[in-house]
């Protein structure tokens, strides 16, 4: 089938060229994600073909489109981004029918790359690998890293020492359409453009007949603030939740400073330049409901405005009850009814902020509802509500997976920093594959 993007690409996007790397170098194929379209069979020449060098796949985009939009970027509107170092190499569809991009990230400069060089640092690929394994695992909405490359290149960053090594990544989601690719087209007055937008949108993401407006508001609304819950009970924080950094898909995507909070601190800050903590872990729901309100914003001209603003009121009920269905998901335990589980929820947040344990290490401790192990660190007074609620929860998921008889598998900074040491040093890179295996393991443990 066609690509759909063909249908709007002339007023989306623009045809660009990927960069000729001195070097390709294959660091990580995603079997488990190439087999939902059809590409796990590929040879690793093929892969480097097509993932390093962009060779067009056969019957799919002849050209790379490089995706125009805007966004709010730490609530400053700035009308001069775009796929800067990215771009659009292909579409796929899964087995059910819906679409999957590939798209890329250090492929080369475009004409939205300013000042930029077009490229993404290997530290910065690996990282990306670490945050997508992880977040997949605990069943947050993420797009996931297809293909990591070698490039050859040295490059220099403020924030890394330098010259460091380059990678061309690609990653794999539902689209790559953001709440600034609406905001461009509002900005510019497209309308007409606008509404083709829409309707790409919720035909090609979302199976759905209608174009309205409303609907796809509905949809973000109902999608980012169970993002936003996932965040909160898998102990993430995104770090530059920019409105350009939200795909109306909502899946989660364009990992660069993020963090898994070592203990829950809802001040806890994961970009070094977000002075004023606007995208700490709890401020997340806050963060990402202000990008929402900015699409419904974009699509004022086209819609009731009333019937926005009633769609837009939904989400902190929706985020309260996504964030009990993710915490009692995380911690193995079977829902009740709403007004408890939410005082669970409220008192283990209470236990895990007064005693600043670990997050991983508690729901690991407390999988399936009753504790495994230890009992001197949940003894403090912190915990004792917790302690009476959850004794009368039933277990929802069995423990006889091996991962439930080890260590919990967590992704702290020193780790990251600690992968990526050897590669760095004698370019090993046992650690990486050895913990995505282990991650692999986790998200199977909590899938049972
Ligand atoms: P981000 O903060 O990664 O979401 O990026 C914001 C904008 O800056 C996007 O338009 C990116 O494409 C662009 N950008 C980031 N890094 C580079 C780079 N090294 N070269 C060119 N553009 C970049
Ligand atoms: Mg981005």
């Amino acid at each position: 089938m066609t690509p759909p993007i063909l249908e709007i690409a002339d007023f989306l996007a623009e045809p660009v060229e990927a960069a000729n790397f001195p070097k390709t170098i294959l660091r990580f194929r995603n079997d488990r994600a190439a087999s939902e379209i059809g590409l796990s069979t590929l040879s690793d020449d093929d892969w480097l073909r097509h993932f390093g060098r962009f060779e067009p796949l056969p019957g799919n985009l002849p050209q790379p489109l490089a995706l125009r939009y805007h966004g709010h970027q730490f609530r400053v509107y700035n009308p001069d981004i775009g796929d800067g170092r990215g771009f659009l190499y292909a579409q796929l569809q899964d087995q059910a029918g819906r679409w999957l991009d590939l798209g890329t990230k250090g492929s080369g400069q475009t004409p939205y790359s300013r000042f930029g060089d077009g490229r993404l640092t290997l530290k910065g690929g690996v990282r990306e690998i670490l945050a997508t394994e992880m977040l997949e695992a605990l069943g947050v909405n993420t797009s996931r890293t297809f293909s990591l490359i070698e490039t050859g290149e040295e490059l220099h960053r403020g924030d890394e020492p330098s010259p460091t090594r380059s990678a061309v990544m690609v990653r794999m989601s539902h689209g790559h359409i953001r709440i600034g690719s609406f905001q461009r087209l509002a900005y510019l007055r497209l309308e007409d453009e606008l509404r083709r937008l829409t309707d790409y949108a919720l035909r090609a993401y979302f199976n759905a007949s209608s174009g309205d407006p409303v609907e796809l508001v509905r949809r973000v609304v109902e999608g980012t603030s169970r993002l936003a819950a996932s965040y909160m009970a898998a102990g993430f924080v995104h770090g530059v939740l920019n409105s350009d950094n939200i795909n109306v898909t909502s899946e989660s995507f364009d990992y660069g400073p993020w963090r898994f909070a070592p203990t829950f601190d809802p001040n806890f800050t994961a970009a070094y330049f977000d002075h004023a903590g606007l995208y700490a872990f709890g401020r997340q729901a806050e963060a990402i409901q202000w990008d929402v309100v900015q699409l419904a914003g974009a699509l004022r001209t086209l819609a009731d405005v009333d019937a926005l603003i009633a769609e837009l009121d939904r989400f902190p009920e929706l985020y309260r009850r996504a964030l009990v269905e993710r915490f009692l998901w995380r911690l193995g335990v079977q829902p009740k009814g709403i007004d408890e589980d939410l005082r669970l929820v409220a008192a283990i947040e209470q236990g895990l902020i007064a005693s600043q344990l670990p997050i991983d290490h508690f729901f690991f401790d407390w999988a399936g509802g009753s504790l495994r192990g230890d009992d001197a660190p949940y003894r403090d007074e912190a915990f004792a509500d917790f302690r009476t609620r959850v004794s009368g929860y039933r277990a929802a998921r069995t423990l006889d997976h091996p991962y439930w008889q080890g260590e919990p598998c967590s992704m702290h900074i020193e780790e990251v920093e600690a992968i990526w040491a050897p590669i760095a040093e004698r370019d090993d890179w046992s650690a990486l594959y050895a913990k995505v295996e282990r991650i692999r393991g986790m998200g199977e443990a909590l899938a049972s």
